[in-house]
């Protein structure tokens, strides 16, 4: 099922999500969450911005239409940042908060440790856009949402 999603005055996605009981059955909403991201025409997808305050987000995208999409799914992830990597400016978007893009600048070098869908535990370095997309779900796990970026650096 398609849900509606969350916009940004909704209190929810403020919270810090919780995190989930290993082991719990997920598939259903995992898929309804590919299902509401691709209608929403979205690259990512964070459990938060349909009502859900838990620990998972989705990713999916293409960058090359000549290979595979990416798709992915996390939960409870944790992530460390490569604080040595560049600082990069990139406009971008939130389903959340339609119609507009904010320059929010990321260094898109991590490292994250998760779990996947059939709750394998991973740990992976990523970088590049992948790791931008991952770094804004996860925001939305901590409560965090583009528009503060902005309050952040009024000057850029
Ligand atoms: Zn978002």
């Amino acid at each position: 099922m398609i849900y509606p999603i969350v916009l940004y005055d909704n209190p929810i996605l403020r919270q810090k999500a919780l995190r989930i009981r290993q082991g719990t059955e997920l598939r259903d909403l995992i898929g309804d969450m590919f299902e509401t991201m691709r209608h929403a025409k979205g690259c990512g997808l964070a459990a938060p911005q349909i009502g859900k305050s838990i620990q998972l987000f989705v990713v999916e995208f293409s960058l090359d239409e000549k290979k595979e999409p990416i798709k992915k799914v996390f939960l409870n992830p944790s992530i460390v940042i490569d604080e040595t990597a560049q600082n990069i400016n990139f406009d971008e978007g939130c389903l959340s908060i339609p119609d507009i893009t904010i320059a929010v600048p990321r260094k898109e070098v991590l490292t994250i440790d998760y779990f996947d869908e059939n709750w394998n535990i991973k740990k992976e370095k990523v970088t590049g856009f992948l790791a931008r997309v991952i770094l804004h779900e996860y925001d939305h796990l901590i409560g965090k949402l583009i528009i503060d970026y902005a309050k952040e650096s009024p000057h850029q």
